[in-house]
């Protein structure tokens, strides 16, 4: 009895898996009803496609033999003959090689056993069969002993049908005890050897270049590789939306409330948009796949394959990297060792959006360091919370003012003054110089002698591209701005391109650039895909990026904007349509770079209707346009609380022209119409 149990602990599992995998797979070929191909019946150890065609045919050979057997053996054989059919299953109690002539008299009971089978509890626990009693000496001798005076009553036909279902039988069992219980392993994804298309990263660059492979090349198998647990999603809302949400569980749903109202996930597309990556191979249509927590840790150009951290090869014909940055640390937070480290955010990934959530919930004092869209970003969102929680914000930058590094001075100000409304402190002018963990708080002492104490730091000090792969790979890194070099087709070498924020490009107006924005990462991605299906497209989009704090002041930039450059700015008053959340509400989206598009560029032509003198309103930046300049010809334009004008921006920075009067071009922008 106890045997029947375990072989059919062994078989259901094995019979039900090979069935859920192949409808499991059904599902996953397509909505459509296709051939299930035996490859695609399962996969893994247990239950692979080989492995139930010999299932199969163990089964049905056992059956033959059997049925053949019985059905002569119920006319010629002694009632030994019984025994031997269960005999395999005994354990080493009941051990038929010795049974007794008193036993053997018995009246056959084994045959009974099996309709039992069918009844066993499916959960019972499965109890192991001695292997030993299954040795081929044991069994050797059970024939010998037991197949002597058989042999000799029974005709050839069903001895070798009887012989031959032994045999299978045996298989059978051996399979079973080498097949590991199905309940115990999970299925691991399959890697797929090769792929016609892979894309290292899975950020925002590999999704859009994902997405125009497949525009260009319907049947094409894409291949994701991401080091981070989650499907592709957008970094925007993580320091923004996200932090406004009136959603308790925010956290885990990720989806938020655009500055408009309307919600969406941070998430490029659900899980359904994908296939597996153990499909990808047969998937007729192709698609594509993402193979999460894995890293790329080895390039081979040559051989068109790259090294996973768990050590597969993965072949392609052609690859894009895109994998962005790694957020920069202080080196006096490095230093500080583990404590600080432990108590300290680097802000990149949806794991630190939920962690710090979590932190900022839990203490009293937290400080920004970085004075930067991100740290200004975050430095309003936290300080927005501190009215409710009293939470203490403190923000500390070595700029005079927020954004100082892109914002002229006057509006540096300006937007200091407007974060510190929002509830937060802030330190300007500040180098730090040590932190340490004292009495449960960590001391922030700056160089100039001041001394900041809190509980918690997010360093938002920058990003360092990611190039890991370059030496391997044996790619050109550019000294000056980091990041890949690639050619005006975004490409590094044969059959690899790079996109994003990892790669250094040449902008035809504005020379070698690389630029850490969305925008960028959607367009260059988006160039890199179709180039990966032959396109030969060089890459003159000039990308935008734009940051809000909070939704009532943001603005939107293009080209350089750097604030030692000089700059022109022309202003106008405000109106409550003048906002990142009424910009919304008019363009229906909240990522700003996909309310733009090149056919939406106008060329830069004056408003006909009679526009108002361009005047300045001292300290009051409602709205306006600034104009960086290097060699009196526009290389960076801000639209600071201006909305959707984008192209107009894209246009002036393009035609590259001196302009005599600014105030003229800036009319372009409509400014005063509003
Ligand atoms: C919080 C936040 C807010 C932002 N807000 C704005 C904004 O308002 N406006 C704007 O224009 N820009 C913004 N940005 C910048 C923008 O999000 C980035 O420029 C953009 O995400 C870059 O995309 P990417 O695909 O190049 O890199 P990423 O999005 O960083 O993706 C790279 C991916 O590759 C993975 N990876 C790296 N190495 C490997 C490897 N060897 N193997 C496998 N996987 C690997 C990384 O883990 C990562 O998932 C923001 C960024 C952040 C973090």
């Amino acid at each position: 009895m106890l045997k029947c149990r375990t072989v059919w602990k062994k078989l259901a599992p094995l019979a039900r898996a090979s069935s859920t995998l192949c409808r499991q797979n059904v599902r996953r070929a397509g909505r459509s009803l296709v051939t299930v191909t035996s490859a695609q019946m399962s996969t893994g150890p247990a239950g692979g496609g080989g492995e139930n065609q010999i299932y199969v045919v163990l089964v049905g050979a056992v059956c033959l033999g059997g049925a053949a057997y019985v059905s002569y053996g119920m006319q010629h054989m002694h009632r030994n003959a019984w025994i031997l059919m269960v005999s395999p299953f005994n354990n080493p109690d009941e051990p038929v090689v010795e049974a007794s002539p008193e036993e053997a008299a018995e009246p056959p009971a084994a045959p009974v056993v099996e309709p039992d089978v069918p009844v066993v509890e499916p959960d019972a626990p499965v109890v192991e069969p001695d292997a030993s009693i299954y040795s081929p000496q044991v069994y050797l001798s059970w024939v010998v002993t037991n197949m002597q005076d058989y042999v000799l009553t029974v005709p050839l036909f069903p001895a070798f049908a009887y012989c031959l279902s032994l045999l299978c039988f045996r298989l059978l069992w051996r399979f079973l005890m080498h097949t590991p219980a199905l309940e115990s392993t999970p299925a691991s994804p399959k890697v797929p050897s090769h792929t016609p298309y892979l894309l290292i990263g899975g950020g925002t660059a590999s999704f859009a270049a994902a997405r125009s492979i497949r525009a260009r090349d319907p049947g094409a198998k894409v291949l994701i590789v991401t080091d981070e647990p989650d499907l592709p999603y957008m970094r925007p809302p993580l320091s923004k939306e996200l932090w406004f949400s009136d959603d308790p569980s925010v956290t885990e749903t990720l989806r938020f409330k655009q500055w408009n109202g309307k919600e969406r996930s941070i998430y490029f597309q659900p899980p359904s948009f994908y296939i597996n990556p153990e499909d990808l191979d047969s998937a007729e249509n192709g698609g594509v796949a993402v193979l999460t927590g894995k890293k790329v840790i080895h390039m081979d150009v040559r051989g068109n394959k790259v090294k996973l951290d768990d050590n597969t090869e993965i072949s392609y014909d052609k690859c894009l990297i895109a994998t962005g940055g790694v957020p920069r640390n202080l080196q006096a937070i490095e230093r500080a060792g583990e404590e600080v480290m432990k108590r300290t955010t680097l802000f990149r990934k949806i794991e630190d959006f939920k962690s710090l959530e979590k932190v900022s919930r839990n203490i009293k004092s937290i400080t920004i360091i970085g004075g930067g869209f991100l740290g200004s970003e975050l430095a309003c969102a936290l300080g927005r919370r501190s009215t409710d929680s009293g939470l203490e914000v403190i923000q500390m930058y070595p700029e005079k003012g927020n954004m100082g590094k892109v914002l002229p001075e006057y509006l540096s100000n300006w937007t200091t003054e407007k974060v510190k409304k929002e509830g937060v402190k802030i330190i300007s002018e500040a180098l730090v110089k040590s932190v340490t963990c004292k009495d449960d708080k960590l001391e922030i002492q700056l160089k100039d002698g001041r001394l900041v104490k809190t509980d918690h730091i997010v360093a938002a000090v920058g990003l360092e591209p990611n190039v890991d792969l370059a030496k391997s790979a044996g790619l050109e890194v550019d000294s000056d701005f980091g990041g890949y070099r690639v050619n005006a087709e975004l490409q590094a070498r044969s059959n690899i391109w790079v996109a994003g924020d990892a790669a250094c490009f040449y902008d035809i107006r504005l020379g070698r650039r690389r630029v850490e924005h969305h925008d960028h990462a959607v367009v260059s991605g988006r160039l890199a895909g179709e180039n990966m299906t032959g396109a030969s497209k060089p890459y003159w989009h000039q990308s935008m990026f734009w940051s809000d704090l909070g939704p009532d002041v943001g603005y939107e930039a293009i080209g350089i904007v750097d604030s030692s450059l000089p700059t022109v700015g022309v202003f106008a008053k405000a109106t409550a349509k003048d906002t990142p959340k009424a910009a919304t509400e008019k363009s229906g989206t909240g990522i700003r770079s996909e309310s733009e598009t090149e056919d939406t560029a106008v060329s830069p032509v004056a408003s006909s209707t009679p526009t108002p003198a361009v005047e300045q309103h001292k300290d009051n930046y409602g709205k306006g346009v600034i104009f960086y300049l290097r060699d009196k010809v526009v290389v960076g334009i801000i639209l600071w609380n201006v909305f959707n004008r984008m192209p107009i921006a894209r246009k002036i920075i393009k035609d590259g022209e001196e302009h005599a009067d600014l105030n003229e071009v800036a009319k372009l922008f409509n400014i005063h119409e509003d």
